[in-house]
């Protein structure tokens, strides 16, 4: 059987950076978001249930997700982000347990939620939470760069997002980002040796 750690951060933090790290040391990396997105994208499999609770008000014509409407939906009524949650969840904890299967001869891989410090649910698949950690200036400034959304855009993701005293409250490791792109990827390389070491010597011990 694998361990699995759990990477998170928040928007902005350096997360994908770190996670394309692992995944070039050959770690197996599950990504929430893109299992998230495959469920709502064309016949995913969240879409019956999305349009039976929602209505066909939030498909275009050619019954395609609209994503726009969703989103903006679940901003003006907060019961409706729970509602989307509450559906959405249990679908993407099924869909992680199925990958983890596909790699019980690995000695280790990490999942990348983004959610994991909000949904406790997600924290039962792993065995280690590792988090990137910025300030959120950096925060703010890298997701400015990256996209065009406003600043008012970017703080109000992050206040819905944990705080980063909460994150580095359940954190087992921590990889600060306030460097270049090449001393975070120089550390995930330390952290997979010890991981390596680490999960080799458990499974060892506890076949
Ligand atoms: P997250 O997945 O946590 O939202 P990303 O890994 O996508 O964050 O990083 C956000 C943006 O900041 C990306 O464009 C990324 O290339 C850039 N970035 C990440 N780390 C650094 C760094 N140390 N220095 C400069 N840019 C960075």
């Amino acid at each position: 059987m694998a361990y699995w750690v759990g990477l998170t951060g928040g928007i902005g933090s350096g997360k994908s950076q770190v996670a394309a790290a692992f995944a070039d040391a050959g770690v197996p990396v599950i990504d929430a978001d893109v299992i998230s997105r495959g469920l709502t994208a064309d016949n995913g499999k969240a879409l019956p249930e999305i349009r039976k609770q929602f209505g066909a008000g939030v498909f275009d014509q050619e019954g395609r997700l609209n994503r726009a409407q969703l989103r903006d939906l679940v901003f003006r009524r907060p019961e409706a982000k729970q509602q989307l949650e509450a559906l959405m969840f249990p679908l993407i904890l099924s869909e992680i347990k199925t990958q983890q299967q596909k790699y019980a001869q690995a000695v280790y891989g990490v999942i990348d939620i983004p959610l994991l410090i909000e949904r406790p649910e997600f924290m039962a698949l792993i065995s280690r939470v590792a988090v990137v950690d910025t300030s959120e200036q950096n925060q703010i400034d890298r997701v400015r760069r990256r996209s065009s959304l406003e600043d008012t855009e970017i703080r109000r993701i992050m206040a819905s997002q944990a705080s980063r005293k909460e994150r580095l409250l359940v954190a087992d490791d921590v990889l600060p980002n306030n460097g270049t792109v090449q001393a975070l990827v120089d550390k995930v390389g330390r952290l997979h040796r010890y991981y390596q070491a680490r999960f080799l010597y458990l499974s060892r011990v506890n076949p």
